[in-house]
């Protein structure tokens, strides 16, 4: 099996919830390896560059935001998800350089998935009960449009693999990411689990 790595972002509020251990641990405990950290105050272009570094991000968020809506029975801000997609980034670009942020590159077979399985969906609102947004936070799209913010989930995750290798070049040096071995990898990765018994 091919591992991947996969790009985590503690954001501002997750920082001042004092998450980082929370959702470090969560990380931690499923198996999968720390490979880079490191923590900044990113920039507005920072920031528009990270989201906009997938092409179809604007299309994609302004049709699930449109849907989301649309499933509970409210009208959505626009029915033309560029639109919507052009506030979001702007709110992004305000809500990501209020404070240091954490970034942590995590690997493992399958990191993108798994991360993503327990990050939990992006609305607070309806995120899984058990994912790092369903326990930690409350915030719904329809509370972040009326006071004209993102919305405010703790966390970001990269949505897939070929997202993944893209966020992981703009935030990180190749030398920051050190390449070692955990001693739960033989526990994980082994196909026979020999060599236990003395
Ligand atoms: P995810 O972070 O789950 O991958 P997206 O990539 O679709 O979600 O969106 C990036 C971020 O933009 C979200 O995590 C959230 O902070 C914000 N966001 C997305 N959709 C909306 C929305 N409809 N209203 C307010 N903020 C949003
Ligand atoms: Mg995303």
């Amino acid at each position: 099996m091919i591992k991947e790595r996969t790009l985590v972002v503690v954001k501002p509020d997750g920082v001042q919830r004092s998450l980082i251990g929370e959702i470090t641990g969560r990380f931690e405990r499923v198996g999968l390896k720390l490979v880079g950290v490191k923590m900044i105050v990113p920039t507005k272009e920072f920031i528009e560059t990270h989201y906009t570094i997938d092409p179809e991000w604007r299309r994609i968020t302004g049709e699930k935001t449109i849907k989301s809506y649309k499933e509970k029975g409210q009208t959505p801000p626009s029915e033309d998800p560029l639109e919507i997609t052009g506030i979001i980034l702007n709110h992004l670009k305000n809500y990501m350089i209020t404070g240091p942020v954490v970034a942590m590159v995590w690997e493992g077979v399958h990191a993108v998935k798994i991360v993503r399985k327990l990050v939990g969906s992006t609305e607070p609102l309806s995120s899984d009960v058990g994912t790092i947004r369903g326990d930690y936070v409350i915030d719904s799209y329809q509370l972040s449009d009326k006071d004209g913010r993102a919305v405010r989930n703790l966390i970001h995750a990269s949505g897939t693999v070929d997202e993944a290798n893209k966020e992981i070049d703009l935030w990180f040096k190749k030398e920051e990411l050190i390449d070692y071995k955990l001693v739960q990898d033989k526990i994980l990765y082994d196909v026979n689990l020999d060599g236990m018994l003395e």
